[in-house]
């Protein structure tokens, strides 16, 4: 059998929020071109154990987790020196972890706002600025940046959500500049709705409110916004994300890559 080469054997790869979702199957496609992984993530330890073995042994590559709350600047910093004491350097970020909560806007609760600008604006800040100096100096790192459709455009209920994800899109753009002179670049996956545990819970709200099945919440819920009426798969952004990190995206930076089905089209 001949052995195909791993296009990113041994480069080190910290993918916030893979314990689920897309955040694993984008830590799943980048194993299984050679990376080491760091997993974080909140959740049950004996899953999460699971998780992480499951991955090392499939792909045969070192996983380590570390269940850093990515609300607190300190359990930031310490995943980082925790992951580069591992492994050596941090050569491909992956923010991806965040939360969901809708309300309108005069009554979204204050506290909710802060927690989801501090998970899904400020984390991702204090990763780059604290990784960033070893991938300038290695000439190589990859700065992926899990926006959504909602760094894109808005849907109501969604002020700190979609306040987040637009924010993301101009610390994505301010990165990929300063960058842009080395061999790091820094770009955005936007995906459309993609069934994973924060979609679910929107499909359930919304067939209690219409009082409807979850099925016909579900096909409500992409006839509305998703013209291909498919959801995206996380193996699909996996692909994306390693497309990404590819020597054919080297110069590809600065910019937001729609998942969406068209939603961004209309
Ligand atoms: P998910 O709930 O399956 O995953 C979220 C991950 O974030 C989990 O691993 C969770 O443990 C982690 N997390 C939550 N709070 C954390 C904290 N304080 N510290 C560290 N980790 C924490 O949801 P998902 O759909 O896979 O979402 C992943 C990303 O994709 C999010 O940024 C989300 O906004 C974005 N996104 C999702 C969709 C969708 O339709 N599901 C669409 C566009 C963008």
């Amino acid at each position: 059998m001949v052995k195909v080469p791993r296009m990113l054997k041994d480069k080190v790869a910290l993918i916030t929020g893979s314990t689920s979702g897309i955040g694993l199957g984008v830590a799943n496609a980048l194993a299984a071109q050679g990376c080491r992984i760091v997993l974080n993530g909140l959740g049950d330890a004996g899953k999460i154990e699971q998780v992480r073995a499951g991955l090392a042994a499939r792909h045969g590559v070192d996983v380590r987790y570390d269940g850093a709350d990515l609300m607190d600047p300190d359990a930031i910093a310490g995943l980082v020196v925790g992951a580069v004491e591992a492994f050596g350097g941090i050569d491909i970020l992956v923010n991806n972890a965040g939360i969901q909560h809708t309300a309108p806007v005069e009554d979204f609760p204050a506290p909710t706002w802060d927690a989801i600008i501090a998970l899904m604006l400020s984390a991702p800040f204090h990763l780059i600025r604290q990784i960033v100096p070893g991938m300038k100096a290695r000439n190589w790192g990859r700065i992926i940046n899990i926006s959504s459709v909602h760094g894109l455009v808005a849907s109501i209920d969604k002020a700190a959500y979609v306040s987040a994800k637009h924010g993301l899109m101009g610390l994505t753009k301010v990165v990929a500049l300063e960058t842009a002179r080395t061999g790091v670049t820094c770009n955005a996956i936007n995906p459309g709705f993609v069934r994973t545990e924060l979609i679910e819970r929107q499909i359930q709200d919304r067939a209690a409110v219409l009082g409807v099945s979850e099925e016909e919440a579900l096909n409500a819920l992409l006839g509305e916004k998703q013209p291909s009426r498919q959801f995206v798969t996380v193996e699909q952004l996996g692909q994306v994300a390693v497309f990404l990190c590819s020597d054919a995206a080297s110069q590809i930076t600065g910019i937001p890559v729609p998942v969406d089905g068209g939603w961004t089209a209309q």
